[in-house]
């Protein structure tokens, strides 16, 4: 009952916080402390019917805190600072430049369980380029923190096309949801496709074309 009355007093200030605009803010100020953490872990492990203090459970909420920490790292970076950092010369190269089958691991909002697969991202430059790992660091900034598909497929193209202001962008997502493999319908071989254009991927068929023509060289 604490655990829960704590829950609804947390959610109740990040909404009130993020009303004002700050949501980052807010999300480090109601941060709970890694004991709390930890003690979260141990309901759940109750929850699934087993006993926290078990010798092989002991150390587990200290390890599921720590991978929480790996899973969402994503939350302590910007993508727009990994962009804004490394502008270089175009140099007359105006052609897609593009990175294809970046890994992909990402957790669902709705289950909190992983969403594993491949991004491809294109972007026609106009006068700025990046260094190519850092489309790769965007990617992996969105994909470390709770997500949907759809969101993140559309937050990695608007933010290359905010920063970079290139002629386009183009995101093909493609990931298997194990919410949808391990539980509910149980599908294990369907994969989720997902898209984001922009500029001349959006306005010229013949630019979207040749991406997923590219996406699909195998
Ligand atoms: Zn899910």
């Amino acid at each position: 009952m604490d655990a829960l009355r704590e829950g609804a007093a947390i959610e109740k200030d990040a909404d009130a916080d993020s009303s004002i605009g700050q949501e980052k803010e807010s999300a480090m100020v109601t941060r709970p402390s890694k004991e709390e953490a930890m003690a979260a872990v141990r309901t759940l492990i109750r929850w699934a019917g087993d006993d926290p203090e078990r010798e092989g459970l002991l150390d587990t909420p200290d390890r599921v805190t720590r991978a929480y920490e790996e899973f969402f790292a994503g939350y302590l970076e910007e993508p727009e600072d990994v962009l804004g950092r490394t502008f270089e010369e175009v140099e007359g190269y105006s052609d897609m430049v593009m990175l294809r089958d970046i890994d992909l691991e990402s957790h669902c909002e709705h289950h909190m369980v992983p969403i594993l697969g491949k991004a491809h991202v294109a972007y026609v430059p106009t006068n700025k380029v990046v260094g190519i790992s850092k489309l790769a660091r965007v990617v992996e900034i969105f994909a470390k923190r709770l997500q949907t598909q759809e969101t993140m497929t559309a937050q990695i193209g608007e933010v290359i096309q905010r920063v970079l202001d290139p002629a386009g962008v183009a995101v093909l997502v493609e990931a298997k949801h194990q919410c949808m493999t391990t539980r509910g319908i149980h599908k294990t071989k369907v994969a989720t496709i997902t898209s984001h254009f922009t500029g001349v991927f959006q306005t010229e068929e013949r630019m979207e074309r040749r991406f997923l023509e590219m996406v699909r060289e195998k």
